[in-house]
């Protein structure tokens, strides 16, 4: 087992991609004392706001790495879709505490599922198509509903056809030769997703979250409880299914595990190699955030054992929603809100999410309520 490699502040992270998870890992290490450097190719976006320096340049560009890499002592990421070729070379300079075998697994739901498999874990059935012709076929094998999705690239909901019927084929066929490397999935019937957002050391312990409830709207998040409502079957099944795919991964850092509950079975969906929307209400409902333990993971510093503080439900902030956002911050004191800075304001985009936390749930649902019935 590794070593701990402790990095401690006014030391630099860097972040390589600036939106909302940047710009929350970057307060953490600021609160902490860090210096932070953000690669990002928008000017002032959402991470460099709050940062010490910005390399604007794209996500691919190995000469901007390589300047990231060598002011920074330690490099971490916000999202999946790191270019390997970057990731291999921050690697090799003992930079990359995560590694990056994580990314090149999440950057692909065939590995994805492949390795869930490996590990004995269960999850919908799936055929992996390369055009038309054998998504065709593969259609003509299974029932519905199923759902086809692109093997890389896709995220909250984009890239992604639901199939109720024999009438979506012709759809599906297309996308199929668009996209080349395709997903068919068993829609599996479930009564709730959850989450499992967790941080594991260098060395390998475990601190787990509170396992969250998420419900999604038209494939966005849009809210996440906690506690989730789940029996402790399901809860020991999430645990033990998450135990197996960290250690398999050598999983370092905040990392999620999106899962589908069926009365008292579970299906793996999803996972993310960082901090995860599902997990922002760590920030007031739990005596750790999970960007400040992913903090503490990378820099080598021992883990926070994680408590929940008080029942929490976190409501996202969509482009459509800010009016309703900023009226209910001008007329309440509940609610913690975050807007993350982002230029423009499109319907869809998340631009912020508000966590509501009291000492019952009942409580915040009411909160939830209320806010949900402001007028923007
Ligand atoms: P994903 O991008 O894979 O997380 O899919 C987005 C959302 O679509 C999930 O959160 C589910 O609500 C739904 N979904 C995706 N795949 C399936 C499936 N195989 N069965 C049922 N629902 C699914």
């Amino acid at each position: 087992m590794q070593k701990n490699k402790i990095i401690l502040p006014p030391k630099t992270i860097g972040i390589i991609g600036g939106g909302q998870l940047g710009r929350m890992m970057a307060i953490a290490a600021k609160y902490m004392g860090y210096q932070v450097a953000v690669l990002d190719p928008t000017p002032n976006c959402p991470t460099a706001q709050v940062a010490d320096k910005q390399i604007t340049a794209a996500f691919d560009d190995l000469e901007a790495i390589r300047q990231l890499t060598a002011l920074s002592d330690v490099v971490t990421y916000e999202f999946e879709n790191v270019d390997l070729e970057a990731a291999t070379y921050i690697e090799e300079t003992g930079k990359l505490p995560q590694g990056g075998f994580a990314l090149e697994i999440t950057q692909n739901r065939e590995k994805e599922k492949r390795i869930m498999r490996e590990v004995g874990l269960p999850i919908p059935d799936f055929y992996i198509v390369k055009n038309g012709s054998e998504c065709e076929k593969v259609l003509n094998e299974i029932t519905y509903p199923a759902v086809i999705k692109t093997c890389s690239g896709g995220y909250d909901g984009k890239g992604q056809i639901k199939l109720t019927g024999e009438a979506d084929a012709t759809e599906a066929m297309a996308f199929a030769d668009k996209h080349q490397h395709c997903i068919i999935e068993k829609w599996v019937s479930f009564d709730k997703e959850i989450s499992v957002v967790f941080t594991r050391s260098q060395s390998g312990e475990v601190e787990f979250f509170p396992i969250a409830e998420n419900e999604h709207k038209e494939h966005i998040l849009y809210k996440t409880t906690v506690p989730a409502t789940i029996s402790n079957t399901v809860k020991h099944k999430a645990i033990d299914a998450t135990i197996k795919l960290a250690e398999k991964m050598n999983i370092v850092g905040t990392f999620a595990i999106e899962m589908f509950v069926d009365g008292e079975a579970i299906f793996i969906n999803e996972m993310a190699p960082r901090p995860h929307n599902s997990g922002h209400y760590t920030i007031e409902a739990c005596n750790i955030s999970q960007f400040t333990q992913h903090i503490r993971a990378i820099c080598g510093l021992p883990l926070t054992n994680v408590e929940l503080l008080q029942p929490a439900a976190m409501i996202n902030v969509l482009g459509a929603d800010m009016e309703r956002a900023l009226a209910y911050m001008s007329n309440s004191n509940d609610g913690y809100i975050h807007l993350y800075g982002k230029d423009a304001v499109k319907e869809k985009r998340k631009m912020g999410h508000i966590t509501f936390i009291a000492e019952t749930n009942e409580r915040v649902d009411k909160l939830v309520r209320d806010y949900e019935g402001e007028k923007a």
